[in-house]
């Protein structure tokens, strides 16, 4: 049984409206793929872009531990681009996100955690 969300989402294949089968999950009723909120991180990439996608996250993560960038804690991830406050790369982040939202009216991360309504 599926039942409608707030949250809207479409599928990266086929661009059909996903439906919901769970808070956690999504599914496309034309391509029959599941798609999972994972750690509180919806996973939207598609099978073959796992395969296509693994050697370049690799080298990027290894290029960004080199430069001293990033964290071994999740929750710094899922704060950004509002966490690193004293980086200036961040602070330019962060208003071209809120830029981004802005127009749209929707979610912004307030503290990174959850979001919330504009
Ligand atoms: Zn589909």
């Amino acid at each position: 049984m599926y039942f409608c969300m707030s949250l809207s989402f479409a599928c990266p294949k086929c661009h059909a409206q996903l439906a919901s089968s769970s808070l956690d999950s999504f599914v496309c009723l034309t391509d029959h793929l599941r798609f999972e909120r994972i750690d509180g991180v919806w996973r939207f990439l598609l099978p073959e872009g796992q395969t296509h996608y693994a050697q370049f996250i690799a080298e990027y993560e290894t290029v960004r531990r080199g430069e001293g960038r990033g964290a071994s804690d999740e929750n710094y991830y899922r704060s950004l681009p509002y966490h690193d406050h004293k980086s200036a790369d961040w602070r330019i982040r962060a208003v071209s996100f809120d830029s981004f939202l802005a127009p749209r009216g929707e979610f912004r991360f307030v503290s990174g955690a959850r979001p919330s309504p504009a």
